[in-house]
């Protein structure tokens, strides 16, 4: 299977192929960074979506969920700081006057060591060393190897600490010391590194003066800061309790690439629990693990995950760590989860005159609750799991196939209903098995083409069973059930499909792992 680079451009033209993702407005050649999912990628997006819904609000007694507008009052983002400060860093090359993030420009180094060099060794001595390669002993022990990752841990540290105190000046010096040009003049001709406000503007009603400047929300957590006494009192809630939400965010992101990773316009699923001050800290641990789980149960390799702890902290927060998943890029960035102290609910305290504090019955006083955020884009959720489940495989019989191995209760489409021939009262059989089932489950009616074509169709877009109704089906009432990964065909009786579609299927059989 292809690896890198190469296995993000399988995954694009899969994408594409089988109607999961498509480029935004595509008879116009597209719009950058802004994608539409498809027939299947809707389907698979809401099946995150709700895996993740459920997880939060239907098995926690104290989490609700809510609904905010994406536009907001436009002090919102005066007091969460981003209009002062939602910045990238960015730097232009005098030649080519292209614009890049100055930390993105970092990132490709460190990542063209990890191609150009890390791989190149460990490709040459998988060749040399044949089965008996080990490869974690060679990447942890190799004096060269070693070297490499040792630079991009130093390039990562300097630039994670000049980013955390804002040394635009050191961020451009670093890139002239490593000697980064531009990818398309190839020279170094750097201007001064500026910051560059992420938040798309508009303008609320008719009249174009200041006051009418609105904002596409760059993050949903605001949306519940601000309801944050509306949903505690309306709810009875009782501290610690959740709020958590999903819903588009837009971030007039400079650098556009790496498919759905980076977006313009993306959702996100952002839950803030509210704890005493002082119990924060019990409560980030708890939610690290909580969320390690939901991921875990996927079953997509425990060894795809890591977690990275954030050395140098926001101003506000006292804790924050990444999730990262081990992408086609490497690893990066798939969830954040922030010990965020008061300061939230205190800026909107401040800048809205109105308190936002919770009152106490225990201790019966008042304060501001301290927030743990758990915040996971659900548009590289599913890039992690396309990642995780494209593999094109030989089979015994020489011949190939591409199957997406999607965890099952995630598949867009759970089971598929193929009469084998078009006559017989083949095809009746099958839509009355596909009427009796759809209620429960998503499913396909196919007729067309040879059987195997037809579950190869099925493999491409990860459905994990297939139903074939054949003449045996007319006299006893039983059909071939063939599972996805394994290939193995049964004969089940129509009357234990539910159950058996059930039982692999359903979302429950993931929420019960939690
Ligand atoms: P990055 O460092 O990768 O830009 P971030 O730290 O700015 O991400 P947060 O503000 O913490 O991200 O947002 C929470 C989550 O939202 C991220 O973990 C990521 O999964 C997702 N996310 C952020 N920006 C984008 C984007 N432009 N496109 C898609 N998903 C995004």
């Amino acid at each position: 299977m292809a690896t890198g680079d190469d296995l993000l451009k399988r995954i694009i033209s899969h994408s594409k192929e089988y109607g999961f993702v498509f480029p935004s407005s595509e008879i116009y050649d597209g719009l950058s960074a802004t994608y539409d999912y498809g027939q299947y990628g809707a389907e698979l997006k809401k099946n995150i979506r709700e895996y993740w819904w459920k997880s939060m609000v239907q098995l926690n007694d104290n989490i609700v969920g809510i609904d905010a507008a994406i536009f907001m009052h436009p002090t919102t983002w005066k007091a969460s700081g981003h209009v002062d400060a939602f910045n990238d860093p960015l730097i232009d090359n005098k030649d080519s006057k292209k614009r890049y993030r100055a930390d993105v420009l970092l990132e490709d180094y460190m990542e063209k060591i990890r191609i150009q060099k890390i791989q190149k060794e460990v490709t040459k001595a998988e060749s040399r060393f044949g089965e008996n390669f080990d490869k974690e002993m060679f990447v942890k022990t190799n004096p060269r190897v070693v070297g490499y990752q040792e630079k991009i841990d130093e390039v990562s540290s300097k630039m994670r600490d000049l980013l955390a105190s804002d040394n635009l000046g050191g961020l451009k010096k670093l890139i002239e010391e490593l000697g980064i040009v531009c990818p398309i003049s190839g020279t170094s001709n750097w201007t001064d590194v500026r910051q560059f406000n992420l938040m798309f503007s508009t303008e609320l009603g008719s009249t174009t003066d200041d006051a009418s400047k609105i904002y596409l929300r760059p993050e949903t957590c605001q949306g519940i800061f601000v309801n944050f006494l509306n949903v505690q009192k309306t709810g009875r809630m009782k501290i610690p309790f959740g709020i958590a939400q999903t819903g588009k965010a837009f971030r007039n992101e400079i650098v556009a690439r790496q498919f759905i990773f980076r977006m313009r316009e993306f959702e996100q699923m952002e839950m803030q629990f509210f704890v005493k001050p002082g119990e924060e800290m019990a409560w980030y641990e708890y939610w690290k693990e909580s969320r390690m789980k939901w991921h875990n149960a996927l079953g997509m390799g425990e060894e795809n995950y890591r977690i990275h702890d954030h050395i140098k902290l926001a101003h506000y927060a006292n804790a924050a760590c990444d999730i990262e998943f081990d992408f086609p890029m490497g690893f990066k960035e798939l969830e954040g989860i922030h010990s965020r102290t008061d300061f939230d609910l205190k800026s909107h305290e401040e800048a809205s005159g109105k308190k936002l504090q919770y009152f106490d019955p225990v201790e019966n006083k008042n304060y501001i609750p301290y927030v743990i955020e758990t915040s996971i884009g659900l548009d590289r959720m599913f890039l992690a799991v396309l990642s995780s489940s494209l593999c094109e495989e030989k089979l015994e019989d020489g011949s190939e196939r591409t199957v997406l191995r999607i965890p099952a209760p995630l598949a867009p489409v759970k089971c598929a209903i193929l009469p084998l021939l078009k006559k017989d009262g083949l095809p009746e059989k099958g839509t009355e098995i596909l009427n009796e089932l759809r209620y429960d489950f998503n499913l396909q009616y196919d007729e067309k083409d040879a059987i195997g074509k037809r579950y190869r169709r099925q493999d491409a877009i990860g459905t994990p069973y297939c139903v074939t109704v054949d003449h045996q089906t007319l006299e006893d009432n039983t059909v071939t059930l063939r599972e996805r990964d394994s290939m193995t065909q049964i004969r089940v009786s129509v009357s234990e499909l539910k159950s058996t579609l059930n039982a692999k299927t359903n979302m429950n059989v993931l929420l019960a792992k939690l």
